[in-house]
């Protein structure tokens, strides 16, 4: 397994094709190795990214203290069969004034686009020169981020990318909690209470299944779940078209419920496909 760390010599690497790749802000768990299986299975030479992206956190969010561990990302990378991991240094990539950007509008005005105003401006951008870098045939992306996975995938038809984009089921915890690199930000107290928010979904979808169509009567049961843990917070909870992720007030055939909590230091998100 080959590691990177220059721009122009990933430029150059010549990799077998199809090619797949995995961008990752690293502190690597069991559902970015799902994609990176996923990538090996399909293609014949895969590239995973370690890079967190300063662009796509906004002042006061967690860049300082998003979680690294290289050596352990490196080790569990190498036994997944991974035959490059690059990981550009943050002064490669925005070198002293840059100021080139990737805005893909619409979808991104709502939920994490409006929460975290710039975010999706951050993650355009790098999966961009990201894409540039590497050139990839396929890139593999999780529905975990599910409205960035939308981004990604509006951003590559806009643009002409020839670049296919697969997207990739969720992994959770045992108790459903899905798993996440900001997970490690949770107190046992905190960990414990986490898994109301899979719960919370679960629920949105039991209560379509049972016939309920009206959006606000599904939001409004999940929310009663969700403020029965004193220690979360609503970011928000929607029902959204899957497509274009308008909010939904009733629900014809098919949709997506999106919830966004606070859980002590930790900003969690997660959805679910309905039906
Ligand atoms: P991140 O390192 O958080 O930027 O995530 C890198 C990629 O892994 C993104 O495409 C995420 O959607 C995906 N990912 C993160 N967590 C999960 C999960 N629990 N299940 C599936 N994919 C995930």
């Amino acid at each position: 397994m080959k590691v990177i760390r220059e721009i122009d010599e990933m430029k150059r690497e010549k990799l077998g094709r199809p090619s797949g790749f995995v961008p990752t802000m690293g502190y690597l768990h069991d559902g970015h190795l799902s994609l990176v299986r996923r990538s090996v299975g399909d293609n014949s030479s895969t590239v995973v990214s370690i890079f967190v992206n300063p662009t796509q956190f906004g002042p006061g969010e967690d860049y300082d203290r998003y979680p690294r561990d290289e050596g352990r990302d490196l080790s569990l990378l190498e036994k997944e069969g991974v035959d490059v991991v690059f990981i550009p240094r943050a002064r490669d990539m925005y070198p002293a004034g840059f100021d080139t950007w990737v805005e893909v509008r619409g979808i991104t005005d709502r939920l994490e686009g409006e929460k975290r105003p710039g975010h999706f401006r951050g993650v355009a951008t790098v999966v961009l020169k990201l894409f540039n870098i590497v050139k990839p045939d396929r890139a593999y992306f999780g529905e975990k981020d599910y409205q960035q996975l939308l981004v990604i995938k509006k951003m590559v038809r806009e643009l002409d990318l020839d670049i296919e984009i697969i997207p990739c089921p969720t992994v959770r915890e045992e108790d459903g909690l899905a798993m996440s690199s900001r997970n490690t930000y949770l107190t046992p107290e905190e960990r414990k209470v986490a898994p109301v928010i899979y719960r919370s979904l679960l629920l949105g979808r039991e209560l379509y299944m049972k016939g309920e169509r009206d959006a606000g009567v599904i939001k409004r049961e999940m929310e009663r779940l969700l403020c029965s843990e004193p220690l979360i917070s609503i970011d928000y909870i929607s029902v959204s078209d899957p497509d274009t992720l308008a909010e939904l007030s009733e629900i014809k055939d098919r949709a997506r419920i999106l919830v966004a909590v606070r859980l002590g230091k930790a900003r969690l998100i997660d959805n679910i496909a309905i039906p």
